[in-house]
Formats: structure tokens, sequence, C-alpha cells
């Protein structure tokens, strides 16, 4: 990773803000800007360079993971020893993740720093970078992404009628082995599978209906997230019908993903699909996210959204129906903006699957 050339990028952005430098604590802000991957960490981004915060627990960890920062292993509070190396004399203005940070540790901040320097919020600063990824960013999605593909597979062998929801989601964790999951996956049998984000539980997969399974892993640091429905039993006409109407909307959401397009825009195009068949009621989520570091990152792709798409962004797109007391569909890929359109990284087939 070129964390000196994201340093240098960060520092432009501080300039246009009027700041003199940054203070960042909000774990995947600081494994991007530097490596580090255990917590307690703080990083000092001032115009002639970079210093990381830790405590001794994590010395070894910190001289081995941090690039481009100097190392400072703290006795006390990160924050003290971080205004210990702030010039005590000059007027700076420092601006802190303010979205990230907690009242009390914003005040906590305030109190370590030298009287002279201004605390400024600084919300998002690193996110608008972090949210178009470099090739080697893309690359490491590409192979979390391939990983969470390759463990649903393997779990739809153990889906079927009186296995438990958390039974087939253990079967995906552990096929998984990965750094960790995004979240906790996500298997809803039945009338459960009405619930956007029912949990699997320990309820029994039912003879006939649909089940969601959504789950994702962490590679590297990089997440995955990809939902697939099958039907357990002979589907009903109906049901075929609700099925076809969201995969028609996944493709009209994926058809609209390109370069300049308004994240509002591929919303737009997959709720039409859904609106035709007069199910859009039932569509009560936005269409897709950013995914990267984290599992939700911007952009989000909702009602209205006016981010501009741009190459490099990995987003996700999922319409889905929730239609109550009877059951839900969504699917789910990942898709990368590309120069000229955008590119599906999630290898899985979306037809539909009879169990
Ligand atoms: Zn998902
Ligand atoms: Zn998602």
């Amino acid at each position: 990773m070129d964390y000196l050339s994201r340093q240098q990028q960060l520092r432009r952005a501080l300039q246009d803000e009027r700041l003199d430098g940054l203070l960042v604590t909000h774990p995947a802000n600081l494994r991007y800007l530097c490596g580090y991957t255990g917590s307690n960490g703080l990083l000092l981004c001032l115009g002639d360079g970079c210093t990381f915060f830790t405590d001794g627990r994590y010395t070894q960890q910190a001289r081995e993971e941090v690039r481009g920062a100097r190392v400072v292993i703290a006795k006390g509070a990160l924050t003290q020893a971080a205004g210990i190396q702030l010039p005590a004399k000059s007027a700076l203005r420092i601006g802190f993740e303010a979205d990230l940070t907690t009242v009390t540790a914003a005040a906590a901040l305030r109190k370590a720093l030298p009287r002279k320097v201004t605390l400024k919020p600084a919300a998002g600063l690193i996110m608008r970078q972090r949210i178009v990824k470099d090739p080697e960013e893309v690359q490491l999605i590409r192979r979390a992404v391939d990983l969470g593909a390759r463990v649903y597979k393997m779990a739809l062998r153990h889906l079927r009628p009186e296995v438990s929801e958390s039974a087939v989601a253990g079967r995906l964790e552990f096929a998984a082995r990965a750094d960790g999951m995004s979240f906790d996956t996500i298997v809803a049998g039945g009338k459960r599978s009405a619930l956007p984000h029912g949990r699997a539980t320990a309820q029994p997969i039912p003879r006939r209906g649909f089940v969601v399974v959504d789950s994702g892993v962490i590679l590297r640091g990089y997440c995955s997230d990809m939902t697939r429905t099958v039907h357990v039993g002979r589907i009903g006409r109906e049901e075929r019908k609700w099925y076809e109407a969201v995969l028609q909307a996944q493709l009209a959401g994926i058809a609209a993903v390109k370069p300049g397009q308004l994240a509002g825009e591929v919303d737009k195009a997959a709720r039409q699909v859904l609106r035709r068949a007069r199910l859009d009621r039932y569509f009560t989520h936005s269409t897709g996210h950013g995914v990267g570091l984290e599992i939700h990152e911007p952009p989000r792709l909702g009602k209205g959204q006016s981010e501009e798409l741009r190459p490099g962004m990995v987003i996700t797109i999922e319409p889905g129906i929730y239609i109550p007391s009877k059951g839900g569909i969504r699917i789910e890929d990942m898709v990368a903006v590309t120069e000229r359109g955008c590119e599906v990284l999630t290898p899985a087939p979306k037809d539909l699957v009879e169990i």
C-alpha cells in the first residue's frame, strides 16, 4: 500500500480546509493511512510528516505494521502524548474526526492540546479519499468477494428443511476462516425472510419458502458483501414473479452504474422495475452502499443521492422486497465502477435455485 501518497493526498485536503494538521483515531482510517491494525492508536498528521502513537501493549505490532509515520509508544494517554508533540506557542488549527469522536473524547482531546491550538471538526476528510479505491485495494476486495462467493456455495449444500438457520450460518463462517466476517451472517427462512436484517437464529429452515442468505468476509482488512435468495420446495407462480422482478431490478441497477452517474439514479433504475411490477412499496431500503475497509461506506445509493460515481468506487447493488407474513427476496452483488462502466465482482449465479 502506498501510505505516503495517501498521506500526501490528505495533506492537500487539509490545505483546502485551512487546517495545519489532523488527529486520526478511527481504526479503518488508521489502517488506511499508515497500515496499523491494532486498537488504541492515534495518528497526528502535520504538514511535515505523521507521528503514530500507541501504548506499550502494541509496541511490536506498531513497529511491524506502521509505515510512513514515526512511532511513539506513549506512557499515558495518547492525546496527551500528541499534545506534547505540538509546539506550545504556535496558533495551529488541528482537525479531528468529528463524526467518529464521542463528546467525551473530544473534550479530552481539547484538554490535552496546547492552549493556542484550535481544534476544528473535520468530518469525512479521509472517507472522501477512501471512497475511491486504488487498484491494489480493488484487487484485495476482489479476493474477499471470491472467498465470500465460495463459502456461500459450500453453505448452500447444508441448507435444507429442519437444519437451523444458525447451523447454515456456522457452516458458512467456518468455511470462510477469514480475518473475520463483515457482519453477523443473515440466514432468514420462511416468514423471517421478510426481515431485511434477519440474523440467523435457532429456527429451522422451513419445508417451503424463501431463504435469504446475506454474508461477507473480511480478508486483509477488506470486506465482501453478498446476498442470494433460494426457495425451499417448489416455487409458486406468484413467488416466481416476485423473484424475477427483484432480479430484473438488480440487473437494471447494475446497468445504470457508470462514471458520472448520480448514486440516486442507480437507485431509481432499480426502483422503477419494482414499481412496474407493483412491488416497490415492499422495497424499504436503499439500493446499495460503498464497501471497503468497512462494510458500509459512502456512497449511499438511495433516493435522491447526488454523489457522482467515479472509477474506483466499489459498491453493492442489492434491491429487495419484504412482504410481511409472506417472505422476502434480496439479491446483492458487489460492483466496481470502471472507466467505461462497471464490473460485477461477485462471481455467483443469480438464477432461481429451488432446494
Ligand atoms: Zn449484504
Ligand atoms: Zn450490503
